[in-house]
């Protein structure tokens, strides 16, 4: 049987279905988990269906999430999109459910559930879901078809990125093909952002350290957060404003993240692979685009030597 028959078998057979994602939720990890709820409530209106994990006020766009209660554990199914490894999983515990699936497109990491389809060629979790949806009898609605549209842009940067395909092309038109969904309307809610936010680049711009080999870097202090009025989240979202710099191979940025007392890492690169030296430091992601929360600022000193020294052996090989 292949993975969507399995999946969608799996799906019609449980009657409650708990859905989660990573920590730190973005908009595809967001999309993907929101709309696969809508989409098998749509198919089957009796199921019950939660998507879980810690709400994000700055994507509210893209849907509301449920609560999760202790006995949600109890003879129902996980599906977890969009986490590569089981620490990073947002506020369930995989082993405690009747039965888990795995839906997704980072590298591999780890097994922690039952059955794992993992496409590491795919642009995004949503990409996948698009993808199950048209394979299976599952039901599309207009706001899930929305929503996955958004979670594709969100972490293809706009089709910007090496691993946007022509399947992602294929998949993304047979998506507005079969919803009619007025897809450029939908960037107003997605890119729309306060004055200060723009200040705060332009800040991080004229800041910016840039070494000899092409890397950029920048500490983002608590204090300079607060004179600009910008949280630490969205000086991670950032990071992606700094793409095609002809001096910058790697760009990365720390933010001090008061609450969990870390320091929140965002790693990009155009040209050295950033997820291992990422996972030196608990951190991981994608080969060009990575994330770590480090403990302190020596190890910010080292990620930094190493990140310099990744940009130097690339310059090399170019
Ligand atoms: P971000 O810079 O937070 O947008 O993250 C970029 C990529 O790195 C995403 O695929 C994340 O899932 C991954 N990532 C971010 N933070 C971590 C972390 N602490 N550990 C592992 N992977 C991470």
């Amino acid at each position: 049987m292949n993975q969507y028959k399995t999946i969608y078998k799996t799906i019609k057979k449980f009657n409650t279905i708990v859905i989660a994602r990573h920590v730190g939720a973005d908009p595809d990890a967001l999309a993907s988990s929101i709309s696969l709820r809508d989409i098998i409530l749509n198919t089957f209106p009796h199921k019950k269906v939660y998507t879980v994990g810690t709400p994000t006020s700055k994507f509210r766009y893209l849907g509301i999430l449920d609560k999760f209660k202790e006995e949600l554990y109890e003879n129902s199914l996980l599906i977890v999109v969009d986490t590569p490894d089981r620490k990073r999983i947002d506020g369930v515990d995989p082993s405690r459910f009747k039965f888990s699936i795995k839906i997704d497109h980072h590298p591999f990491i780890e097994k922690y559930a039952d059955y794992e389809w993992i496409d590491d060629t795919a642009s995004s979790a949503s990409q996948m879901i698009v993808e199950l949806v048209f394979k299976t009898k599952l039901i599309l609605s207009k706001e899930a078809s929305e929503k996955l549209y958004m979670g594709i842009v969100a972490d293809t940067d706009r089709f910007l990125h090496r691993y946007t395909t022509m399947k992602t092309f294929l998949l993304v038109s047979k998506l507005i093909k079969k919803s009619h969904i007025d897809f450029t309307g939908l960037y107003e809610s997605m890119y729309l952002r306060p004055f200060k936010e723009i200040k705060f680049q332009g800040f991080l711009a004229n800041n910016m350290t840039v070494t000899e080999n092409g890397l950029a870097y920048f500490k983002i202090t608590e204090d300079l957060l607060k004179e600009f009025g910008v949280d630490s989240a969205t000086a991670g979202n950032l990071i992606s404003q700094f793409n095609f710099i002809e001096e910058i191979y790697v760009w990365v940025f720390f933010s001090v993240d008061a609450s969990s007392e870390t320091i929140k890492t965002s790693i990009r690169s155009r040209g050295p692979i950033i997820n291992e030296i990422a996972s030196h430091y608990n951190g991981g992601g994608h080969i060009y685009a990575s994330g770590a929360r480090l403990r302190d600022f020596e190890q910010v000193d080292s990620l930094i030597q190493e990140l310099d020294e990744a940009c130097l052996k690339y310059k090399e090989q170019i």
